[in-house]
């Protein structure tokens, strides 16, 4: 069965039914068990992986290598456009799942990497969702990284994602009104606002450098959730200029070492929250990438009512990242 994408008729809210990612290996387990197995992400292993979409710099000596997902949640193939009536909508999952090994060192985070290859690493997300946006049938790309089981990470070595959409996921949708009406209202960006707001309070701010700041943001969902945002009005990450592509890689590589001190080196996974594909250019977007460290488990009141309880405050998280 390829991949489908379902909404139900109570909540509206989309799933992906795909079957093929029952068949993928796991190294390590929820629980923190690991399961010892040949890495495929290592050099030499190549040929375990399905053939390269793009190598960085291409062929053997490679530093970065993006191969497809051998256990797809989305293919590129069938109809994108919804059908069914008031019980179900599906469609086929027509979209992209690709892999992204960072690195041909066998490390487990991001911050074992030396800040040049994260540079690196960097400008091909903005690679790969420049080329996925030119296929025309997508309308949004997502880059994204587990690391550790407790965040979904199935292999240890260091690896990103990068999931297209045929339709804007729900949580970006919201962004998008929130912004733009914010946009109405003042003539203004919501996180050019906020950014200029939070660095002159200050007790959310964990770092600063020339093009970015990192904060905990004000209603954090968990105990040192992190909000990057760059100072400069942009809608698209994948449009990031070569200097400020440095910067960030300076930047996100502090916040997830302060992380790794404060927390105990615990799982994260971040995510980067760019404008849509698809639509005109949606000016009010500032795009940033988030930081969601899993100290604690949703469970059932989260399940229930998409409101988290975080025990830690995130003035405090912020203090005990600064001092990290
Ligand atoms: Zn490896
Ligand atoms: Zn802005
Ligand atoms: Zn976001």
């Amino acid at each position: 069965m390829n991949p489908e994408l379902r909404q139900g008729p109570l909540t509206e809210q989309w799933a992906i039914i795909a079957p093929e990612r029952a068949a993928r290996p796991i190294e390590v387990h929820p629980d923190g068990h690991a399961v010892p197995i040949v890495c495929p992400f290592c050099p030499g292993h190549e040929a375990q992986t399905p053939p390269a979409l793009r190598s960085y710099p291409d062929g053997p000596g490679w530093r970065v290598r993006v191969v497809p997902n051998k256990y797809p949640a989305l293919r590129l193939a069938g109809n994108p456009a919804p059908h069914g009536d008031e019980f179900g909508t599906r469609s086929d999952g027509v979209g992209a799942h690709e892999v992204i090994i960072d690195s041909p060192v066998h490390a487990h985070s991001l911050t074992d990497l030396p800040a040049e290859q994260v540079r690196l690493l960097l400008s091909v997300y903005a690679d790969r969702l420049r080329e996925l946006r030119r296929d025309g049938r997508l309308a949004y790309g997502l880059v994204f990284k587990n690391v550790g089981a407790a965040a979904g990470a199935s292999l240890e070595h260091t690896h990103s994602q990068v999931i297209a959409l045929p339709r804007v996921p729900a949580f970006v949708r919201q962004e998008l009104i929130t912004a733009r009406a914010y946009h109405r209202r003042h003539g203004r960006c919501l996180c050019c606002d906020l950014l200029d707001r939070e660095v002159r309070d200050g007790r959310r701010l964990v770092l600063e450098s020339r093009h970015f700041a990192v904060l905990t943001p004000f209603a954090s969902r968990m105990p040192y959730e992190m909000l990057l945002l760059p100072r400069r009005h942009a809608a698209r990450f994948e449009e990031l200029p070569e200097d400020e592509c440095a910067d960030l890689a300076g930047a996100l590589r502090s916040a997830l070492l302060k992380l790794e001190r404060a927390a105990d080196r615990p799982a994260y996974n971040y995510l980067i929250h760019t404008a849509p594909f698809t639509g005109p250019e949606p000016e009010s977007f500032h795009w940033h990438l988030e930081v969601l460290p899993r100290t604690t488990t949703l469970a059932g009141f989260e399940w229930a009512t998409g409101v988290t309880i975080n025990p830690l405050p995130p003035e405090q998280a912020a203090a005990q990242l600064r001092e990290a």
